[in-house]
């Protein structure tokens, strides 16, 4: 729009009228308005940042959406002790693993993946195949690659012809996640530990 002079006067002692009866403490109605908040009907709950084990607390609202549940935001919990609110750049993401622009993330990842020795494609398989495929690899590393005993040895670094029970494996290596609960993770541990795998890390220090 283009204005001329004489319009830039009007509207500026327009303006300065405004600013003038506010001054003299004459309310005027507010003319300006704002969409509803997507979340003023949200039922809200409170949650956990999975990205990394700082544990921020989040407040997620979730709305009714054709008879599912549809999480509509998620900000930082002012209660939090630990983060009192705030969320860093990924704790803020968080909602896009789901949705991106209220619509169902299409990247996410909702059934086992498997890539064959040698391929460039992945293929959906059934969650019953990809548990039996990692089982049967999980016996075959471990039965190959048992550590029964190890030596014990003497001052001079050298065997001793003792041994000791080892009950390991150094061939796997076990990577949790902060998606677990920690529910989840303490049964994790259980389960690598009961193999004998050692080298168990945690997603969020690597
Ligand atoms: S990723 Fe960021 S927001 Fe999430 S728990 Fe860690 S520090 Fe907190």
């Amino acid at each position: 729009m283009e204005l001329t002079r004489r319009d830039f006067l009007k509207l500026s002692g327009a303006g300065l009228g405004v600013g003038a009866l506010t001054t003299l403490g004459i309310k005027l109605p507010a003319l300006a308005s704002t969409d509803g908040l997507r979340i003023a009907k949200a039922i809200e709950t409170t949650g956990v940042c999975s990205f990394c084990a700082v544990g921020c607390s989040t407040i997620v609202s979730v709305l009714e959406e054709g008879g599912h549940p549809k999480v509509v935001n998620i900000e930082g919990n002012p209660d939090s002790a630990i983060n009192f609110g705030t969320l860093c750049s990924k704790g803020v993401a968080t909602i896009q693993k789901s949705y991106i622009d209220g619509k169902l993330n299409p990247e996410r990842v909702t059934k086992p993946m498997y890539r064959a020795p040698g391929s460039s494609s992945w293929q959906e398989i059934s969650w019953s195949e990809a548990i039996d495929k990692i089982a049967k690899k999980v016996k075959e590393t471990r039965d190959a690659n048992w550590i029964a005993e190890d030596d014990i040895l003497g001052a001079d670094g050298n065997p001793t012809g003792q041994k000791v029970p080892a009950l390991r494996t150094e061939a796997i290596g076990a990577v949790g996640s902060a998606e677990l609960s920690n529910e989840g993770a303490y049964l994790y541990q259980k389960l690598m530990r009961s193999l004998g795998v050692v080298y168990i890390e945690h997603h969020a220090r690597l």
